[in-house]
């Protein structure tokens, strides 16, 4: 067994390296950025290297200089993580050759992978079912659209050095294909150097089912079952699950013997995935499966697998590495209950997904789940890497309890002012085509309109931030008599929530909220949104005062009937100021307590609208 472990990687999965490798009494070593000197990951790490500036071509893709962190810092082994260095078949070799273990797939597995193209021709030699496409030599515009032409439209282009969802374009008819694959080609030349594509048939309704594998140096290959993860934004992971859901046991046992024989034609060694994608437009099939590629590293989503198999994947990975055999047997391994993983990333749902940067005034998660982050309160995202802010993993025994779980974790998301994603995967996991199991990767696009949170607050965040300002502001309301004919007098209070004023009712109804003070702002957090708030200055009504001052605000559009005072006068509290009459009600606007007329901004006869302020008392004492 190794008794030190470098960590070439950063942030979340740096920091679960090294809760494992702690736990196996294995020194720990960080080597980071500039800018990463105060992160959580550096100082849990028994050593840590700056091994330079921020940039990741700077710092963390420069294997010269982590090899030399290995050799000052006597590390015995190096784990990649994933990103970064993971699926860089020199830097495997360069490791070992510099006699250091190297925690990552052998680089001849990463090179017979690496390329979308040679992957396939390699699956279909090892009998492993791949998408119906054409992934030849012959890169000649004309014989591309031939191709396509024969697959049938819609089709999709890809880089065949592609990765992370870019260097793809998918091509719904032949008088499109030439400009598809030009930009396709360009995107793919400047991405990753190589403008070679294959083209594949499109899959309608496709899911995204991938299998984790797991090799040893002995030769045994075994898998740890399947994970979904169709729930994907421009081909990007949102939600995770695993088991997938609709998975009979003739498909799982289809998919899962095909990924372990895509696993042994590669000598594979190690955590792998091997990724399939499904029609499931007829639910899921053993015959319509098909390979799409192989992952030869850890994934971000492999806690699903932990979590329903009771295994520590970057515990197997250390042992395997260190020349141990498999930890368990196939017929050892089993699914228990079902698990799901959504990342929380710093962005905007509301303007586009915009990514968000900047400091972690504000960082809770919720408790009783696991919780793989990277940032602490206090840091922050910065702008130079990976926008995750952490992963929200729960278990439960059934499919429904685990999305329940997974939408409670996400709108209990406490964070400022970085923006996150909390809300959207909190009305994600609740949504009843997503709790049904009807996914498909495009579910998240053809939802938009009701998982993207409005840039608005809605009724439920206006009334949970009046309630919020109760306690703490009692002068901040205005108690309103009698406005609905038979009902209990309504409580109104004028907040302005997001720089806007808004004057709300308080019906009773319990609200989720919590409201804080972070670097001084007063914010309300409702359903993993955060929205600044605090009672209306009375400069937006024109006045002086504030509305602790007594400014009563119009409840809703109507017209003043009467005036009973004027400016100047003295009230006392519960004295009629005026009438207004809104829905063909009537309703008394109050003197909030003694005072004098400050301000009176209405006349009779004179339309309002919601909101407007009508009439300000100040305290007599005042
Ligand atoms: P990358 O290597 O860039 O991640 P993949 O080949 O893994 O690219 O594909 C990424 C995603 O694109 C898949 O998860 C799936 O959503 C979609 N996709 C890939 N191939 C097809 C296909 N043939 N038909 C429909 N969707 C596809």
């Amino acid at each position: 067994m190794i008794k030190s472990l470098l960590i070439a990687n950063r942030g979340e999965i740096a920091r679960r390296i090294i809760r494992t490798a702690r736990k196996m009494g294995i020194r720990t070593i960080a080597v980071h950025s500039d800018v990463d000197s105060g992160m959580p990951f550096v100082r849990e790490a028994d050593d840590a290297v700056c091994i330079g500036p921020a940039p990741a071509r700077e710092s963390y893709l420069v294997q010269g200089k982590i090899l030399d962190a290995a050799k000052a810092t006597g590390a015995e082994a190096i784990h990649p993580g994933y990103g970064f260095l993971s699926e860089n078949a020199e830097f495997a070799e360069a490791v070992e050759a510099a006699g250091l273990v190297w925690v990552g797939a052998p680089a001849s597995s990463i090179r017979a992978m690496g390329l979308k193209d040679a992957a396939k021709k390699l699956m279909i030699a090892a009998g492993v079912p791949v998408t119906p496409g054409y992934m030849g030599d012959d890169q000649s515009p004309g014989h591309l659209q031939a191709e396509a032409d024969r697959i049938g439209y819609p089709v999709l282009i890809k880089a065949v050095a592609g990765g992370g969802g870019k260097g793809m374009r998918k091509v719904d008819a032949a008088q499109q294909f030439g400009d598809a694959l030009l930009s396709c080609q360009r995107e793919a030349a400047a991405s990753f150097g190589d403008d070679r594509v294959l083209i594949e048939k499109y899959i309608l309704g496709p899911r995204h089912i991938e299998v984790q594998v797991f090799g040893d140096k002995q030769g045994t290959v075994v898998h740890l079952f399947e994970r979904d993860c169709s729930l994907q934004r421009r081909h990007q992971k949102v939600i995770e699950e695993a088991p997938a859901p609709g998975m009979d046991s003739a498909t799982r046992a289809a998919v899962c013997d095909a990924a372990v024989k895509a696993a042994k034609a590669v000598d594979y060694v190690g955590a792998g995935t091997i990724e399939f994608i499904a029609d499931a437009s007829e639910g899921l099939r053993p015959d319509r499966i098909w390979f799409m590629e192989m992952n030869t590293r850890l994934q971000v989503e492999h806690p699903v697998t932990e979590m329903i198999t009771g295994q520590d994947l970057v515990e197997w990975q250390i042992r395997v590495a260190s020349g141990e055999p498999l930890p368990k047997r196939q017929e050892e391994l089993s699914i228990s209950g079902w698990a799901m993983e959504a990342r929380l990333y710093a962005e905007n749902p509301s303007v586009g997904f915009l990514p968000s940067t900047g400091p972690l005034d504000r960082l809770k998660f919720p408790r009783g789940i696991r919780v793989d982050s990277g940032v602490e309160e206090g840091g922050e995202v910065s702008p130079f890497y990976d926008p995750m802010i952490a992963k929200l993993i729960v278990a439960a025994p059934t499919r429904p309890a685990a999305a329940a779980k997974l939408a409670q974790a996400a709108s209990r998301v406490e964070v400022w002012p970085v923006r996150t994603n909390a809300a959207f995967l909190a009305r994600a996991a609740s949504d009843p085509d997503f709790v049904a199991g009807h996914i498909d990767t495009g579910f998240i696009e053809r939802h938009a309109d009701r998982l993207v949170p409005a840039a608005e607050p809605s009724e439920t965040i206006k009334q949970a931030a009046a309630r919020a300002l109760l306690p703490t502001a009692p002068d901040a309301w205005s108690t309103l008599a009698g406005f609905r004919a038979n009902a209990a007098p309504d409580r109104r209070v004028a907040v302005e929530i997001a720089g806007h004023p808004y004057l709300v009712t308080i019906d009773g109804a319990p609200i989720r909220a919590r409201d804080h003070i972070v670097a001084g702002e007063r914010l309300l957090f409702v359903d993993g949104e955060a929205w600044p708030f605090e009672t209306p200055r009375a400069d937006h009504a024109g006045g002086s005062g504030a509305v602790s001052d007594g400014a009563l605000l119009a409840p809703m559009p109507g017209k003043v009937i009467t005036v009973e005072v004027a400016e100047g006068d003295s009230v006392t509290k519960g004295q009629k100021l005026l009438v207004l009459e809104a829905m063909k009600m009537e309703q008394a606007m109050l003197a909030p307590f003694d005072g004098v007329v400050a301000e009176l901004k209405v006349g009779a006869g004179g339309q309002v609208s919601e909101g407007t302020m009508l009439v300000r008392v100040e305290k007599a004492d005042g």
